[in-house]
């Protein structure tokens, strides 16, 4: 078979994507390969079809054991013979995988990089034709990443104990140069073909909310986006914690994770969101490594990320499937001092006093990077790929910021009546007292601690009290003024030297939508191809696609993705060679479920005579 015929047999796919048929073809003419791809850009294909083509097996060794047991489980699915050999088998279970092996039952072995070493995997590999080794997530050979996995160093050493060089395949999503260089070095990799397809992913929506009510935000997104999944990732276990109890209380279906909970509930939670059980999850960064869910609708954070490799990891787990989806960052000023305080708790064993520094100048500008992105007013795309080496041309306008127009107006005046009303409160009073003093409130309380004897008092008669206050909260973020952190908080000035020579002024920043954000991030949605009715089958299908999943014990997104259910509606396939032209579809996923796709959709076009897809209408 060629390997397009492989990828439409065992995938269902009719073309490669971008980069993809390169990278096979340089494996199939013996030549080692470096892939960096961004998640989501199909790296798997990349290595799964030559190991098809290759005369013996493909070693693929990844770090995470969840990943890998669904990667065994989608190729055996489509009827591709893979095993995987971790610490979740028993030694018993693991010979006989060995001895299956050694009789070629499997073309693509996945193993954990602590297997190598063990004697009975050497044993195998010596005496079976391994054609090629693949190292998966290649970047934690880096001991200058972020991931560095020590176990990843005895992938060369099992290189070299083999009686002959396989063909060796690296792939990572996060690369920097440094990063690239080494992995090509540590990995001995001889002259090996890189390939670097760009850091964009076109379907995410990327947008950043300057907000103090966030979960107000949440709570309004999630009832526009009922039944849609969505990851929502927060600094801390108790802010999990937190926000998990309100939207449960308030009736959401949602599943929380964090490193505090039992393996055993980490685990539950973690199936119901993967079986579509429960549509949200509530996490913490621990959660989501491993996890390829292709079908995430969007990922919410509530707070501001560390870096920007770690924004960009974590959001870019929505829309795996290539559909679009949303990526939101909730900012706050408050994010941004949390985030200072974990980096300066944050204590790193047996280190020089010298490295640890460095570390920490490192981390605080990574975190200034993140600030910065989070202050940004310019396209949000461009600055994630600029910071990745990317150079941009243009704004996307497909992102929060292209959608918006920002307007800046100056209160550097109002800031001073600020700063001398809580000079007059010697610093013992909170936000409330001070805008209500200055805006010339008449409160019985105000009288009672005469500060309506101010010389400011009333002097921002002009404003709201709420645009005082958001006035106060913007010279917090600059610095000028902060808060106690006591039970009641008050207000005080914080370093105001750049306000007296006038070197800064305080800006207030408003926008308005160019554009509902909603009704333009939806617009290329491939649901919107449908109708009313091509909607209702859809949901049909995706019914019967929980009850295969159910069945089978698998997750729902294996069976067939989003995009395939929504071909499938489309087209509405009427038999076998229609059904095989929807994308996703392969030989065998039609042996296997095709029929019951198939009667499904008759059973709905039977009754319900009308038109399912806005598409075909238009040819
Ligand atoms: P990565 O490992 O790069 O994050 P995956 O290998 O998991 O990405 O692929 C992401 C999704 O894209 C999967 O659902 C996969 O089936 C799909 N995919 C990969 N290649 C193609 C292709 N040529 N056409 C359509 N879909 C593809
Ligand atoms: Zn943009």
């Amino acid at each position: 078979m060629t390997q397009n015929e492989i990828l439409k047999q065992y995938f269902g796919y009719d073309s490669f994507r971008k980069g993809q048929e390169e990278i096979i073809n340089s494996i199939l003419v013996q030549r080692d390969i470096l892939a960096i791809m961004p998640t989501g850009a199909g790296k798997s294909i990349c290595y799964q079809i030559p190991a098809l083509m290759l005369p013996g097996i493909t070693i693929v060794v990844s770090p995470l054991i969840s990943l890998m047991q669904d990667q065994v489980r989608a190729l055996n699915d489509a009827g591709i013979h893979a095993a995987y050999i971790n610490s979740t088998l028993s030694e018993g279970q693991i010979k006989k995988a060995l001895s299956l092996a050694v009789k070629g039952q499997y073309k693509i072995i996945y193993v954990a990089p602590e297997r190598l070493g063990s004697w009975d995997f050497l044993e195998f590999a010596k005496n079976t034709k391994i054609s090629m080794v693949t190292v998966d997530e290649a970047h934690c050979i880096s001991q200058w990443g972020q991931d560095f996995r020590p176990s990843y160093l005895k992938i060369v050493d099992f290189i070299e104990e083999l009686p002959y060089r396989p063909i060796v395949s690296a792939f990572t999503a996060t690369a920097t140069s440094e990063v690239k260089d080494d992995i090509q070095c540590v990995l001995k990799l001889q002259h090996p073909d890189v390939f670097v397809r760009g850091f964009d992913r076109e379907n995410l929506y990327y947008q950043v909310e300057n907000t103090r009510h966030k979960t107000e935000f949440v709570i309004d997104y999630m009832e526009k986006h009922k039944n849609e999944s969505g990851i929502i990732y927060c600094a801390t276990r108790k802010n999990v914690d937190e926000l998990y109890g309100l939207l449960a209380q308030k009736g959401y279906a949602v599943a929380k994770y964090h490193a505090g909970m039992s393996t055993e509930d980490r685990n539950t939670n973690q199936e119901d969101f993967i079986y579509d059980r429960v549509s949200v999850i509530i996490a913490t960064n621990a959660f989501g490594m491993g996890i390829d869910k292709s079908n995430v609708r969007y990922v919410i954070h509530y707070n501001m990320p560390q870096s920007m490799e770690s924004y960009y990891q974590e959001a870019g787990r929505a829309g795996r499937d290539g559909e679009t989806a949303q990526c939101i960052l909730l900012f706050s000023m408050q994010d941004v001092m949390i985030n200072k305080h974990l980096l300066e708790s944050k204590t790193v064993v047996e280190m020089e006093a010298s490295d640890m520094e460095l570390i920490k100048q490192r981390d605080h500008k990574r975190l200034q990077i993140m600030e910065n992105y989070c202050r940004t007013t310019e396209c949000l795309r461009n600055y994630i790929l600029n910071y990745f080496g990317e150079t941009t041309a243009k704004p996307c306008d497909n992102c929060g910021n292209c959608h918006r127009e920002y307007l800046e107006i100056d209160h550097t005046e109002h800031a001073k009546w600020i700063i001398n009303c809580v000079v007059e409160t010697k610093g013992r009073y909170g936000i409330k007292i001070v805008t209500g003093t200055l805006h010339g409130a008449n409160r019985a309380r105000l009288k009672e601690l005469h500060t309506t004897e101010y010389k400011s008092y009333g002097k921002l008669h002009d404003m709201s009290e709420t645009e005082i206050d958001s006035l106060i909260h913007q010279m917090i973020a600059d610095g000028y003024l902060y808060q106690t952190q006591e039970k009641y908080s008050v207000l005080k000035i914080g370093d105001i030297s750049a306000l007296k020579d006038g070197s800064k002024k305080v800006v207030l920043r408003t926008y308005q939508e160019k554009e509902p954000i909603d009704r333009k991030a939806r617009k290329q949605r491939k649901t919107d191809k449908l109708t009313k009715a091509g909607f209702e089958l859809f949901e049909c299908l995706r019914q019967l696609r929980l009850t295969i999943a159910r069945e089978e014990a698998m997750p729902p997104y294996i069976i067939f993705s989003d995009k395939t259910l929504i071909d499938m509606c489309v087209k509405t396939p009427s038999n076998r060679d229609e059904m095989m032209n929807v994308n996703g579809v392969g030989a065998n996923k039609f042996d296997k479920y095709g029929q019951r796709f198939l009667d499904e959709i008759e059973k709905y076009v039977n009754s319900n005579n009308v038109v399912l897809s806005l598409e075909l209408d238009a040819e």
